[in-house]
């Protein structure tokens, strides 16, 4: 049965396919401890979900297995950019979840009638990590991702939680080693110590899922990333072992490599609208994308940007008018620094 599975998520455009029992993840109680020292931030749905996310039965009852599955993003030649490699495509979730709901109904019938089955691509109430390590897809890294063997760093993730008995699969043993340098490279020291990391700190958390003001101190450590942050899978050694998925290279987005900031500046909702309908980026809005964008021009733009970035400290919007101004600051600041040191 195990092998008609994998050979149908194969089939499907799936890098890789593992099983594993349904009963808790062993590691649910430091996600508790996670939890209670608030290094989730604002991400309260993360603690409204917990019983789920650490007991697959509250989720379906009488389940037996977890399948998770992995979808490279990997693409060759885009090591850069503003936005995180994983955003430069329509949307991961509509795309995958095609698919899983053919892998969901091939898995029920695989069982007897009455089979039960139930998909889920990183949204759902799963410690899918750590279900993936015990499955042997891969296995969390000090950065806390998971880390895939044969995939490197660039993967999807999406579970099939079902009924059906299936052989589970041997789990992965962590494989860092002395290795440190994701921690070295993470641009706001957000990855407190091996395989803990404060979300608060972390440049994806300020730039996708914090929805109000970025904390000022934080802001030049963003640099000019706009949406999301590469860096701790980016210097990850396993990524030589990184190849391309079947899936998702059709639906990049080859301009999401590098956006012109000053353009994304002047962008109004339904610009907006037009440019990023299902993509990642849709998420943020429009009021979190300038956000970020006042950030990272207010980091790295010179007196150019200062005439559009006057015009957005009046946006209709005042998170992105508060930005915009502490743009202009930063802005104005560092061209006087400048002209301070050249001769008369
Ligand atoms: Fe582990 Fe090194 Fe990769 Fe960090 S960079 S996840 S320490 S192997």
């Amino acid at each position: 049965m195990k092998e008609a599975l994998r050979q149908r998520a194969r089939e499907l455009g799936f890098d890789d396919c593992r099983v594993t029992t349904a009963s808790p993840p062993e590691t649910a109680p430091y996600f508790q401890q996670w939890l209670a020292a608030g290094r989730q931030g604002r991400m309260a749905w993360l603690e409204r979900t917990m019983r789920e996310r650490t007991d697959p039965q509250v989720v379906l009852s009488g389940a037996r297995s977890i399948i998770t599955l992995a979808a490279s993003y990997h693409c060759r030649g885009s090591q850069t950019g503003s936005v995180a490699r994983y955003a430069r495509f329509d949307d991961y979730h509509n795309i995958l979840s095609e698919r899983l709901k053919i892998l969901t109904d091939f898995v029920s019938q695989l069982g007897e009638s009455g089979t039960r089955s139930q998909w889920y691509v990183d949204v759902g109430p799963v410690l899918e990590r750590d279900v993936a390590q015990r499955a042997g897809l891969g296995f969390i890294g000090k950065h806390t991702n998971l880390i895939s063997r044969r995939l490197g760093n660039w993967f999807f993730l999406a579970e099939i939680i079902t009924t059906l008995a299936l052989e589970p699969d041997p789990p992965e043993r962590t494989r860092c080693g002395s290795c440190r340098r994701c921690i070295k490279a993470c641009p706001t020291a957000a990855i407190i110590a091996p395989f803990q990391l404060d979300a608060r700190y972390c440049i994806s958390y300020l730039t996708i899922e914090l929805k109000g003001s970025i904390p000022v101190a934080l802001r030049p450590a963003i640099g000019n990333r706009i949406f999301g942050c590469d860096e701790c899978l980016l210097v990850c050694p396993w990524n030589r072992f990184a190849r391309e998925g079947q899936i998702m290279k059709t639906y990049a987005r080859p301009g999401f490599t590098q956006l012109d900031l000053l353009d994304l500046l002047t962008l109004g909702e339904s610009e907006f609208t037009r440019r990023f309908a299902g993509t990642p980026i849709q998420r943020v809005r429009r009021r979190g994308l300038l956000r970020n964008v006042c950030v990272a021009l207010g980091n790295t733009g010179g007196e150019p940007v200062l005439a559009e970035l006057h015009k957005a400290t009046n946006d209709a919007d005042p998170l992105v008018a508060q930005h915009a101004q502490w743009a202009v600051e930063q802005v104005t600041a560092r061209i006087s620094t400048h002209r301070g040191v050249l001769p008369d």
